[in-house]
């Protein structure tokens, strides 16, 4: 008997066709709509694989109602949506889909650095709103980033690419983890600084690890307190990292000078966010990974992940 799994999003056909060879399918087939809670209660309790990605929250109750699930196969690299202790006390593999990723989200990342501090959406509004009616000096200016000081929160696979990118604008790179990582350091010329160093010396500051219970509200008032006034904060990585209320009151009392943010602590984020009311914020609906090739490459590869789970094999991208 085919193994049986759910999926809760529409998937481009030859992810499902994959799927389909090995297993009987059920798929939640709306592409803008995420599955409903009290569906997903439902079909869990009848599969033996469940394909989710970040829009579902897959809790302890979730998990208890899966009594025959074996293995969660998450389209992200990011896998807080999941609640890992509760899914291996209960012997069920939970998988992500990294380095796929990498480059795009890094790309986005470099992106957004310089739409915020090029003031690019802010620009580009004020030019079709019919505001621009001549050239002058000091209109829209925003900060350098051609030899700047960058600092990377979290230097894993996208920090990493992320400082590579900043090479080819002689950046001047520091980084802070828990643990140091010698050999980046000497090839990508970077220096490992701690927390507060960081904060201080940046002019632009990217957060880029996971979020935990040891990341959450990492970049509060206190280190916001220790920004430079002209500094820009990137956060691609995760909501909650950052603390937006936090942050709200930094931008608006210009203690920092901007923010790219492409993740939020709910999302969709509302639209009467704070922080949206700010002309200094550049905000993104979480399009880090959001290109044709690699949304492809991570949705077959968390197909694979399920598939080598539920055949007895150890699958690639085990988090647990
Ligand atoms: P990764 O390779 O695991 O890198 C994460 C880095 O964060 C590691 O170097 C880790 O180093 C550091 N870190 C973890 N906990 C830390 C802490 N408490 N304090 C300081 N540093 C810490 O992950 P990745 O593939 O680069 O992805 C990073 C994150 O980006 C993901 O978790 C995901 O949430 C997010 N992401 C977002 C998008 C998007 O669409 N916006 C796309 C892809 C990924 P140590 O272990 O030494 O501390």
């Amino acid at each position: 008997m085919k193994p049986k799994i759910y999926i809760t999003r529409k998937l481009p056909d030859i992810v499902v066709t994959r799927l389909t060879e090995v297993c009987e399918v059920k798929m939640w087939d709306k592409e803008e709509e995420p599955v409903p809670r009290e569906i997903l209660e439902k079909e869990i309790q009848d599969v033996d694989g469940l394909y989710c990605l970040l829009t579902e929250s897959i809790d302890k109750p979730l998990l208890n109602r899966g009594t025959r699930l074996k293995v969660v196969s998450n389209m992200a690299v990011g896998y807080n949506n999941i609640d890992v202790a509760a899914a291996t006390e209960k012997g069920i593999l939970v998988t992500n889909t990294p380095g796929v990723l990498t480059e795009t989200t890094a790309d986005l990342t470099f992106a957004l650095l310089m739409a915020t501090a090029r003031r690019l959406v802010e620009a580009s509004d004020y030019l079709r709103a019919g505001d621009w009616k001549t050239w002058s000096p000091m209109q829209l200016t925003g900060q350098d980033i051609y030899g700047a000081t960058l600092g990377i929160f979290g230097l894993g696979r996208i920090g990493e690419a992320l400082a590579k990118r900043a090479r080819g604008f002689d950046m001047k790179i520091l980084y802070h983890n828990r643990s140091r990582k010698l050999e980046a350091e000497e090839q990508l010329d970077i220096q490992y600084a701690d927390k507060e160093r960081l904060l201080r010396e940046s002019d632009f500051i990217c957060v880029l690890m996971p979020f935990t219970h040891e990341t959450k509200n990492y970049i509060g008032a206190a280190e916001l307190s220790l920004m430079k006034q002209t500094a820009v904060l990137v956060n691609t990585a995760r909501g909650g990292i950052v603390d937006e209320e936090a942050l709200y009151h930094a931008l608006k009392n210009r203690e920092i000078w901007g923010a790219g943010i492409d993740v939020f602590e709910e999302e969709p984020v509302s639209t009467e966010h704070p922080l949206l009311s700010l002309p200094n914020v550049v905000a993104l609906p979480h399009i880090g990974s959001a290109s044709k090739n690699t949304r492809l490459k991570m949705s077959l590869l968390a197909a694979e992940n399920l598939l080598q789970g539920l055949q007895g094999e150890t699958p690639k991208n085990i988090v647990n």
